[in-house]
């Protein structure tokens, strides 16, 4: 960390956003060939996958984030990191506008970063698909914050549901936890949900041992619809064994702050529409576009039929411009929106921005080299600096050989409660499809590996050990 001044000869690299795909482009990238400024609302990386974990005290939220100054401090040259929201990025003028939506505000929290290459990885929001009363009622799943609400009000409802006098229908109501989406979102939340209520809550409060019930409502014919048939049968066999109802061809249409009114087919195959109650509604239905992309997409007319995210094209380079980028669940490029995915863009536009400058810098050396072929005294010389030219520019051709992106797919894994996990994994011969205990083994130590720093694996062990030993927290924070 030895220039913290921006450096004029080098171009200026606006990376936004601190999830899977920023995180991974800058643990890989040479900073020294740029003057990089990250900007993101949120100063830490989030381990996703562990998420659900954290929803039920499985894990606490602070052992899957790392600080972003943590990557940072150690890169070569200084990375600058201004905590604040891109609001607006006007492509032609070649600038972000942020602000510091932060509670403590200085005299100043809007101002504008010129950029050179941009990079957009910004992540999504949550779909509501503009359904009445789920931003005002449900809880999503995506952030620390919304992990840490949930955890509040399932502890909520249950001290609620055995207040004095409680009516039995109140009481049901109350203890009613529904999941929204049966994506691996709420299938992993509706499993840790379960776990968390077998394991301590029963134990802890023996009074809601009656009536706590978990629904996983869904609109397609099944869940996981990513997963293979086997394991999409594994995973409806152990939830109605752990007695998780799923709700599958039933579409939410409105919600109210008790109830949720959902449409699916009656018995005559007519539709019907029935309200269910619910103490809890947590909302999974998956991604939507942010505003800021939104509002790049209508600057760019090549943009103008891409729906779900930014289109880019095999380079990762948003169609219609040239010196911006995009990854992860924001990025268009015919890839599930995955941490796996955004994680590998990430990785692929570090090479390639590395690659980059080792390029203009062997460009830079050639053209000197030409020159001072041209001036050299005598024929010895010129044949030296010949042989140099043909040197170098055989490492240039080497150096420019660099591929498309290609996502290697490493398979899809996803824990469905009491100890079981599901894995769809490829294999050198082709799938291997397996769910179980041992699958859930595989799944911890797949994501243990999966972690970010050595600092991060330590407190998810630590806690799942915690856990075990004592049992969860049930206090109401
Ligand atoms: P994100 O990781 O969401 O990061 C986006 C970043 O942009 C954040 O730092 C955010 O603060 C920042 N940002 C937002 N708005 C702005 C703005 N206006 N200006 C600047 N910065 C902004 N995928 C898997 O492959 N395996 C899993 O097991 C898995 N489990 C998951 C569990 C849960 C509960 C969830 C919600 C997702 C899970 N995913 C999983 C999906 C995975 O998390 C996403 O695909 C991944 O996070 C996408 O990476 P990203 O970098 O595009 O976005
Ligand atoms: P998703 O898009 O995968 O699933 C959302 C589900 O909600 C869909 O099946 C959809 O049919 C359903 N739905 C939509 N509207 C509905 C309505 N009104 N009523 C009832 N059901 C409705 O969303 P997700 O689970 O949040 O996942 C988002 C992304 O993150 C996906 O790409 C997923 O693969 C990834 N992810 C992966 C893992 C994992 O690998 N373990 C875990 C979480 C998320």
């Amino acid at each position: 960390n030895d220039q913290p001044d921006p450096d004029p000869s080098k171009k200026t690299l606006v990376i936004l956003g601190t999830g899977w795909g920023a995180v991974s482009l800058l643990k890989k990238l040479d900073t020294e060939n740029y003057n990089v400024i990250v900007v993101s609302p949120r100063n830490y990386f989030l381990f996703t996958p562990l998420l659900p974990s954290c929803t039920t005290g499985t894990i606490e939220h602070r052992s899957i984030m790392e600080p972003i100054r943590n990557f940072l401090r150690h890169k070569k040259t200084a990375v600058k990191f201004y905590e604040a929201e891109a609001t607006k990025i006007d492509y032609q003028k070649r600038v972000v506008y942020i602000n510091d939506d932060s509670e403590i505000k200085g005299d100043i929290s809007s101002t504008e970063v010129p950029f050179d290459m941009l990079v957009v990885g910004v992540g999504a929001e949550n779909a509501t698909f503009g359904i009445p009363g789920v931003r005002e009622h449900g809880l999503f799943l995506k952030e620390v914050g919304d992990a840490q609400r949930i955890r509040k009000r399932i502890m909520d409802c249950c001290e609620t549901a055995t207040f004095k006098d409680q009516d039995p229908e109140e009481i049901k109501r109350l203890l009613h936890m529904v999941v929204v989406g049966g994506g691996p979102t709420g299938v992993e939340f509706a499993g840790e949900l379960q776990d968390f209520f077998n394991e301590d809550l029963k134990k802890w409060i023996p009074d809601i041992t009656e009536n706590f019930h978990v629904t996983l409502v869904e609109a397609l014919p099944n869940v996981l619809p990513m997963f293979s048939k086997q394991l999409i049968e594994y995973t409806e066999k152990t939830f109605k064994e752990e007695t998780i109802t799923i709700r599958t061809k039933t579409m939410v249409k409105n919600v109210t702050d008790k109830y949720i009114e959902a449409e699916s087919a009656g018995p005559d195959g007519k539709k019907v529409l029935e309200r269910i109650p619910y103490g809890l509604l947590v909302w999974a239905t998956g991604n939507a576009l942010r505003p800021v992309v939104k509002d790049l997409m209508m600057q760019i007319p090549e943009q103008k039929d891409s729906r779900r995210g930014l289109a880019v094209n095999e380079y990762l380079v948003v169609k219609g411009t040239e010196n911006i980028w995009a990854v992860g669940d924001c990025a268009v490029a015919n890839y599930a929106p995955t941490a796996q995915v955004a994680a590998q863009e990430g990785a692929f536009l570090a090479r390639l921005f590395n690659q980059m400058a080792k390029t203009e810098q062997i460009e830079d050396q050639l053209k000197q080299l030409s020159v001072e072929q041209e001036r050299a005294p005598n024929k010895a010389a010129r044949d030296q600096v010949f042989t140099e030219i043909k040197e170098l520019q055989k490492r240039l051709r080497r150096v420019k050989q660099m591929g498309p992106f290609e996502y290697s797919h490493q398979g899809s894994l996803a824990y469905i409660g009491s100890e079981k996990a599901v894995a769809d994994i490829s294999w050198l011969t082709g799938n291997l499809a397996t769910g179980g205990t041992l699958t859930y083994f595989f799944w911890r130590s797949a994501y243990l590996s999966m972690c970010f720093s050595t600092r991060n694996r330590i407190l998810v062990v630590m806690d799942w050990v915690k856990a075990k030993v004592f049992g969860r927290d049930v206090s109401r924070e």
